[in-house]
């Protein structure tokens, strides 16, 4: 991908762990490589469809006189979700912060730490067989986008399934979507436990009925195995309820084990 790249810029600010250093202050050097695709800026030579880098510079300088960490780490991190997130053109970004006058009583040429921060494509599954169904679904849609970490891309249709693992309840109404989100696999989940317990969650019966239900299906080409979380999700390639409206929304995303695509396991699934 496209990059636009910043060089040891140049900021006095007061980050570290020594008091004198909050006080007296120091140089920092910010370097960035900013990836966004810059074609269509790049054609129509109009700087609005790409990034300012004047005015990143600007927001880099302001970041870090405005706020004081201790640790270069805490303060490149936090740098590097603020730009993520006020210039959502950029998809990832490499950041590199170098203290040249860290004070160690020593000779050195600059000490720093390098990150690389960005947003992850993620599909969920969605899904509510009790209460008032459509708005269950459209409730938990909105928290998703309320949390400042996600954005909510892409919905699906709605589809009316019927309920799956043999307990007698009620149809279930179930979606797809697509996420953009800064969240680890590990925060994601917990954001989607909170938002099942803020729906009135309650897990009785395995597979029994509930007001909503989400489950992380694919969380870029990711493949995780833990005690809490398994990504791709286990089931998925096995459920009308899920590949139905994710082939919908993700028909040539491709399964990162099966190495098919979603249509291609969808049409499989349906020949069974
Ligand atoms: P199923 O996993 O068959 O769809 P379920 O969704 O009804 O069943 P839950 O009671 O909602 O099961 O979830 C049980 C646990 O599954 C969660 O607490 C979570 O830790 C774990 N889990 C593992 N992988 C995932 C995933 N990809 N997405 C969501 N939860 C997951
Ligand atoms: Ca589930
Ligand atoms: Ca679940």
């Amino acid at each position: 991908m496209d990059r636009i790249t910043i060089s040891d810029l140049e900021v006095f600010a007061f980050h570290g762990v020594l008091k004198e250093e909050n006080v007296l202050g120091q140089k920092f050097m910010v370097s960035a490589q900013l990836y966004t695709d810059i074609s269509e800026a790049a054609k129509e030579d109009d700087i609005t469809k790409s990034i300012n880098y004047a005015d990143v510079c600007k927001n880099i300088e302001l970041f870090l006189t405005k706020n004081t960490y201790q640790l270069i780490e805490t303060t490149a991190e936090r740098l590097a979700i603020h730009l993520l997130k006020i210039y959502p053109r950029i998809d990832k970004i490499i950041l590199e912060l170098k203290k040249p006058w860290a004070p160690i009583l020593m000779t050195l040429d600059t000490v720093s730490v390098i990150i690389e921060r960005g947003w992850h494509q993620v599909y969920l599954s969605i899904g509510s067989n009790m209460g008032d169904k459509e708005a269950n679904l459209k409730e938990a849609i909105r928290l998703l986008e309320e949390d400042e970490d996600c954005s909510v891309e892409n919905v699906s249709s709605f589809v009316i399934t019927k309920p799956f693992g043999g307990v007698e309840q009620d149809d279930f109404l179930n979606a797809a979507l697509k996420l953009k989100t800064l969240k680890s696999p590990s925060e994601l989940l917990t954001l989607i436990n909170r938002i099942e317990t803020a729906l009135k969650r309650e897990r009785i019966i395995h597979w029994g009925p509930r007001t909503i239900d989400l489950d992380i299906l694919l969380y870029d080409s990711v493949v995780i195995q833990t005690d809490t979380l398994t990504i791709p999700h286990l089931y998925m390639t096995d459920r009308e309820f899920v590949l139905q409206p994710l082939s919908e929304i993700a028909p040539w995303v491709k399964h990162p084990i099966y190495g098919e695509t979603i249509l291609q396991l969808w049409n499989h699934l349906k020949k069974n």
